[in-house]
C-alpha cells in the first residue's frame, strides 16, 4: 500500500478531492505523511532553511523576542512559542543569546507546536535544557500570559485551495484520476469568489482556509492576553492570481502529483491575506517587509563582523540577504496586540 493507492481509493468513493485535502494527506497522513516518514532538512534531506544555513538567523531573531519582551514590560511569566521548530535549531540559537538578558529565561514557558514525530524527537534533543512542551494547535497557548510566538517556514506548509477559472466563473480546483488511473487536476464545481481577483480563462487563484484560520485565531489570543508573531516565509507582499503550489525532493523541483508523502509540498504565503485575517480579529500588522531589509535592520552585517567575516559567515550573509537568494523571496511580517509595541525591524 501506498499514499498514492490510498488516495486513489479516497477519490474512487468520494470523487475528486481539493488541492488541501490533498496537501494535507500527502504532508501528515499518519503512517504516509511526508512529515511522518523522516527528517526532512539538511543536505541530506530534501531542503535546507535560514536557521540551518547560519546561527546568525536564530541568534537575531532570539534578540528580536528579548526586545518584544521588554516592550510588554518584562512580565515574569510568558509563554515563548514556536510553531514548526523543523530540528529546534532556531530556538536553541535564540535561546543562547537571550541568555544574557535577564529574567527572560526564567520568565519564558517553552512551547513547540510540532506534527512531526522525528523533528520532535530532534527538539527535544536540543532543547531538553528548556523543559519544552509540544502541542498540535494553538489552544496550547491560551491561557492568561502573553505570549511571544516565531515561525520560519511554517506556514507555507499549511494546506491550500486553489481555485481555476473555468467558462468564466472561478471554480474548486481539484484532483481526480484519469483514464490510466494517474491523478491528474481538474476544474470541479463553481465555487464563491467574493474577494477574489478577476481571472481569465485557465488563471489560478489560491486560497488557504487553514492559514487565515491560524492568523485570526492568533490574532484573537494576542488581543486577549497581549504580545507579538513573527512569520517569515517565502511569498508575495500582496494577493495575486498564480500557481504557487511546489514539490521538493531532493533540494531539486519535482511533480506535485507524482509521488504523494515522498516529495514536501509546499505553496507561496500570501501576506497580505493572512494580514488582512490577523487584523480581522483585531491585531495590529508590521510588514511585510523583506528578508534582506529586516535582517539587515536588526544588524546581520554587524553580527557578521562580530563572528570575524570568514568565508562561510560571509557566504552565509549572503545567502540569506541577497538578493537573487533567499533576501527577496522571503517576507516577515508581525502581529501585535497593540500599537504601542513596535517591533524591530520594519
Ligand atoms: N522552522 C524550521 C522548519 C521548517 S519546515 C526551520 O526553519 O528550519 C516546516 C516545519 O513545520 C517542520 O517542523 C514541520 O514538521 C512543521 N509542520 C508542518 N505542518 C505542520 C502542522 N500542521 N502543525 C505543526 N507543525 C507543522
Amino acid at each position: 500500500m501506498t499514499l498514492f493507492d490510498i488516495i486513489r481509493e479516497r477519490i474512487r468513493q468520494s470523487g475528486p478531492m481539493d488541492i488541501a485535502a490533498y496537501m494535507d494527506l500527502c504532508l501528515t497522513h499518519p503512517e504516509y505523511g511526508y512529515y511522518m516518514r523522516k527528517d526532512p532538512l539538511g543536505p541530506d534531506g530534501d531542503f535546507t532553511t535560514a536557521p540551518e544555513i547560519s546561527q546568525m538567523f536564530g541568534e537575531l531573531i532570539g534578540a528580536w523576542c528579548a526586545d518584544i519582551w521588554i516592550k510588554l514590560g518584562r512580565p515574569s511569566s510568558f509563554v515563548l512559542a514556536e510553531c514548526g521548530p523543523g530540528r529546534g535549531t532556531l530556538m536553541a540559537d535564540a535561546l543562547r543569546v537571550t541568555a544574557k538578558v535577564q529574567g527572560f529565561h526564567e520568565a519564558a514557558q517553552l512551547v513547540l507546536m510540532e506534527t512531526s514525530p522525528f523533528l520532535k524527537e530532534k527538539q527535544r534533543q536540543v532543547l531538553s535544557s528548556f523543559a519544552p512542551t509540544w502541542c498540535k494547535s494553538l489552544s496550547a497557548v491560551q491561557g492568561n500570559d502573553p505570549l511571544v510566538l516565531i515561525a520560519n517556514e511554517f506556514l507555507d506548509a499549511l494546506p491550500v485551495r486553489q481555485a481555476v477559472f473555468s467558462s468564466g466563473v472561478w471554480r474548486e480546483r481539484v484532483i481526480d484520476t484519469d483514464p490510466a488511473g494517474m491523478l491528474s487536476f481538474k476544474a470541479g464545481e463553481e465555487i464563491d469568489a467574493r474577494g477574489f481577483p478577476s481571472g481569465r480563462e485557465g488563471d489560478i487563484f489560491e486560497y488557504a482556509p487553514a492559514r487565515e484560520g491560524l492568523m485570526r485565531d492568533l490574532g484573537k489570543i494576542l488581543t486577549a492576553q497581549k504580545g507579538a508573531a513573527l512569520f517569515l516565509d517565502y511569498g508575495h507582499m500582496a494577493t495575486a492570481a498564480g500557481d504557487t503550489l511546489q514539490a521538493v525532493k531532493n533540494h531539486k523541483f519535482t511533480s506535485v502529483l507524482d509521488e504523494p508523502g515522498v516529495a514536501d509540498l509546499t505553496s507561496h504565503v500570501d501576506f497580505e491575506a493572512a494580514g488582512k485575517s490577523a487584523q480581522s480579529a483585531g491585531a495590529v500588522i508590521y510588514g511585510p517587509v523583506t528578508q534582506r531589509d529586516f535582517l539587515l535592520r536588526l544588524g546581520i552585517r554587524e553580527r557578521a563582523a562580530a563572528l570575524g567575516n570568514t568565508e562561510t559567515v560571509v557566504a552565509a550573509l549572503e545567502r540569506l540577504t541577497g538578493k537573487d537568494q533567499m533576501g527577496l523571496l522571503f517576507k516577515v511580517m508581525a502581529l501585535c496586540h497593540d500599537k504601542r509595541v513596535v517591533p524591530e525591524g520594519f
